[in-house]
This record gives C-alpha cells, sequence and structure tokens, in this order.
C-alpha cells in the first residue's frame, strides 16, 4: 500500500505542475496516465463500477465523480482531482483541489479550509481513537467557519479493495463509533461547501454537484493507523 499511495502522490504531484488555464480535465487524465505509466501500477478508478477514466475531475460546484472530457478550465476555477492507482494488489487514494491560476478570497480560503480539516482529522487517527473522533474534528473545523459539511459522501477502509469497511464519516461525535486498530488503512477524505452541504447528482450518473451551485473542495488521504499516529501513504516522499 505504501507504493500504491507513492504512485498516487505522483500523479498528484505532476497534475499539480502541469494544472492552468486553457487545458481540458481529459488534459489532466492524459497527465495522470503518462505518470502512471512509469510505474508497475494499475488505475484504480478506471471501469470500478464502471467509471470510464483514470482520474475524476471536478469543477467548482461540482464535488466529486466528475468524468474528464473536453471541458476547458479557466482562469479562477477550482478542479478537484481524484486519483487512485493498484500494485500487487493494494490501493492508494486520494484528492486535491487545485487553483486553476488566479482564483477568489473565497476559493482560497475554501482550498485552505478543506485542506486543515483533513490535516485535523489525521491527527485524530492512531489505535484506540475512534471513527467519531475523526467526524468531530472535520466537523468542527469546517462548520465554525461556516463551511458546509457534505453527509453523503465519506471516507472508507482500503486495502485489497477500493472502498472497504468502515465508512469515514466527515461529521459525528468523538468517542463514538467504531475504535481504529493498528494496521488498519483507511482514506479520510472531508468534502466541505461554501454553502449547503446537500448535494445532488447530474445526469451523466456520476457528477456530484452542491444542490446550491456554490463551490466545493475535497482533498483526500489514504493511511494505516499506528499505535501512536497516522502514516500517511498518499503524501509524497522524495
Ligand atoms: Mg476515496
Amino acid at each position: 500500500m505504501r507504493q500504491a499511495g507513492q504512485v498516487v502522490a505522483r500523479m498528484i504531484a505532476a497534475i499539480t505542475r502541469a494544472v492552468e488555464p486553457g487545458m481540458t480535465t481529459q488534459d489532466l487524465n492524459d497527465v495522470a496516465v503518462q505518470e502512471l505509466s512509469k510505474h508497475d501500477a494499475k488505475p484504480a478508478f478506471l471501469g470500478y463500477l464502471g467509471f470510464p477514466a483514470t482520474i475524476c475531475t471536478s469543477v467548482n460546484e461540482e464535488i466529486v465523480h466528475g468524468i474528464p472530457g473536453s471541458r476547458v478550465l479557466k482562469e479562477g476555477d477550482l478542479v478537484k482531482c481524484d486519483v487512485g492507482a493498484i500494485v500487487d494488489g493494494l490501493h492508494g487514494d486520494a484528492a486535491v483541489t487545485l487553483p486553476v491560476g488566479k482564483v477568489s478570497d473565497e476559493a482560497l480560503k475554501l482550498i485552505e479550509a478543506t485542506r486543515e480539516s483533513l490535516n485535523e482529522a489525521i491527527a485524530q487517527v492512531r489505535a484506540g481513537a475512534r471513527l467519531g473522533d475523526i467526524g468531530e474534528a472535520v466537523q468542527k473545523y469546517a462548520e465554525g467557519r461556516g463551511y458546509g459539511v457534505v453527509r453523503e459522501y465519506v471516507g472508507h477502509g482500503i486495502g485489497r479493495r477500493l472502498h472497504e469497511e468502515p465508512q469515514v464519516p466527515n461529521y459525528g461525535v468523538a468517542g463514538r463509533g467504531q475504535m481504529l486498530r493498528a494496521g488498519m488503512a483507511i482514506a479520510i477524505e472531508p468534502m466541505l461547501n461554501v454553502g449547503t452541504w446537500r448535494t445532488r447528482t447530474l445526469e451523466d450518473g456520476w457528477t456530484v454537484v452542491t444542490a446550491d451551485g456554490r463551490l466545493s473542495a475535497h482533498f483526500e488521504h489514504t493511511m494505516a493507523v499506528g499505535e501512536d499516529g497516522a502514516e500517511v501513504m498518499t503524501r509524497l516522499r522524495e
């Protein structure tokens, strides 16, 4: 899983370096495919439940599961890239939200808050902690700043399969829920909205958008639960 995590980290680094106004979301997918091809790894999302691409690209009010295509990214857009890879049958899964050129203060603050809410959640992870500790950390941080926390989509266990038990919600009550054990692997993935937490799905059957059309951001890491903390496997190591 460490290797899969590092492939994902490199794919995200390549996308982050490449993104600029004028590119299409398909171009970002191609950048990810090119990086993936340098490693002995397979895409985790392509064909998963019929998903047609290697990464998910979700722009502005799109939250998750957007399909790369001919959409041209404009200065000021926010693009969320969710990336997965498989090495030796084991999965890595991570996501980032990237500004396209110069973006609004509202967008920058949302990106920062979402990244930070993930860090707050990761800080809760250790053997003996409970899923509610993670959920409350995200929810408190996000709602304390006025953001909506998406509820219909949550983090997850990960390993031989992309999505395993348990579900890892971004809301909850500390001290409640399943206890984490050393050696478990989970993906934590807060999705924060400027407005309502409510969502709807577009007619393509995949793209999830905010119900009010306002901005959304998403960050995700895959990590192993250790006795004293998380080992984040999708963070880029040199
Ligand atoms: Mg995930």
